[in-house]
C-alpha cells in the first residue's frame, strides 16, 4: 500500500498577525514548522507502515519555496520514505485553488511511480485555516474524500473512518483510492529519531516544477488564483471581561443590574 501525505510549511504561530497597512501577514522573525494537522497525518500514515513495514510506503508532498526541503527532512526523520516539492515562480501568488491544482498534478506524477491508495492531508493550515485545500485536490482527482478523520482502520480494498462532529461522530466506509484529512485527535505525532535524522539527509528529495508535473503555466499561480482578497485586518481586542463576586444569587442580582444599567434589558 502506498500512501501519500500533504504536508505544508507554516508560521510557528497560531496567532497569525497581520500587517495593518500592508493587510499582508507578517512573518518576518517567525520560525517555520510542519502544520500541525499534517503532523497527525503523516503519523497516521507511519502506524499504518508500522503495522506493514514491507508493504507500505509513506510519500510526503508539499508545494512551496525551496525552503521548505527543511521540513520535507523533518517529515523523512519521522519515517517517511519518499519526499516531493513542487517549487516554481508560477507557483507563486496561489489561492487554494491554483494550490490544490498544482498539489493534484504532483499526486498524478506520484501515481505514476506507484499508485497512491490513500491520500492525507490535515484538517487546515493554522495559516491560511481554510480547511479547502484537501477537498479541492480529492475534487480534481475524482476520488472520495472525508474530512475530520479521527479514527480509521484499513479493512481489505476499504477504508473504515470516524469522521468527528461536534456532538459524536459518524461512521464512513470509504473505497480506495480515497483522500482523508486528519484533526489533531487521531493521534500524537512522533518524534524524530536521532537514526532518522540521519537516514533523511541520505534520501532524496524530488523537486518539480511545471513542466515536470505537465501543467500550464497559465493553471498555476496568481493566474489561475479567481480569489481576490480585498482587506485583512486583525479584529480590535475587546475591553477586559469583569468577574463578578459573591454567591450565585448576589452575582445574578449584580448582573442584572448591569444589564439595567447599559439598557439592554
Ligand atoms: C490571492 C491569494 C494569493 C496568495 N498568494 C500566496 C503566495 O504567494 N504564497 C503563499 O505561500 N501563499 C499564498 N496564498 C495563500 C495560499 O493560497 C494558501 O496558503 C494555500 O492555498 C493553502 O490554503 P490554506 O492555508 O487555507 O490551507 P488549508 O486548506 O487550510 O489546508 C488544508 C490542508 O491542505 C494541505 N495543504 C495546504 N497547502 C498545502 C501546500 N502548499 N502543500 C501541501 N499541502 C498543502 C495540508 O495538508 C493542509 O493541512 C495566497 C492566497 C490568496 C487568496
Amino acid at each position: 500500500m502506498k500512501i501519500l501525505v500533504c504536508v505544508k510549511q507554516v508560521p510557528d504561530t497560531t496567532e497569525v498577525k497581520i500587517d495593518p497597512v500592508k493587510g499582508t501577514l507578517i512573518r518576518e522573525g517567525v520560525p517555520s514548522i510542519l502544520n500541525p494537522d499534517d503532523a497527525n497525518a503523516l503519523e497516521a500514515a507511519l502506524q499504518l507502515k508500522d503495522k506493514d513495514p514491507e508493504g507500505t510506503s509513506v510519500a510526503v508532498l508539499t508545494m512551496g519555496p525551496p525552503q521548505a526541503t527543511y521540513m520535507l527532512r523533518e517529515c523523512l526523520a519521522m519515517g517517511a520514505d519518499e519526499a516531493y516539492l513542487l517549487s516554481d515562480r508560477v507557483f507563486g501568488g496561489a489561492d487554494t485553488c491554483a494550490t490544490s491544482t498544482t498539489i493534484a498534478a504532483g499526486i498524478r506524477k506520484v501515481n505514476e511511480l506507484g499508485k497512491v491508495d490513500i491520500i492525507f492531508a490535515g484538517r487546515q493550515a493554522i495559516d491560511g485555516d481554510t480547511a479547502q485545500v484537501g477537498p479541492q485536490i480529492g475534487q480534481r482527482l475524482g476520488v472520495p474524500v472525508v474530512t475530520y478523520v479521527q479514527d480509521y482502520k484499513v479493512e481489505g480494498d476499504k477504508v473504515i473512518v470516524q469522521r468527528q462532529l461536534e456532538d459524536g461522530y459518524e461512521v464512513i466506509e470509504v473505497g480506495m483510492p480515497c483522500l482523508l484529512t486528519a484533526v489533531k485527535e487521531l493521534n500524537t505525532p512522533r518524534y524524530m529519531s536521532i537514526g532518522g535524522i540521519v537516514d533523511a539527509y541520505q534520501k532524496e528529495i524530488t523537486v518539480w516544477d511545471h513542466v515536470a508535473v505537465d501543467l500550464d503555466p497559465a493553471d498555476c499561480g496568481l493566474k489561475a488564483s479567481p480569489t481576490r482578497v480585498f482587506r485583512s485586518f486583525t479584529p480590535p481586542q475587546k475591553g477586559k471581561g469583569e468577574m463578578l463576586e459573591g454567591s450565585i444569587q448576589e452575582m445574578g442580582a449584580k448582573l442584572v443590574g448591569k444589564l439595567v444599567e447599559k439598557h439592554y434589558i
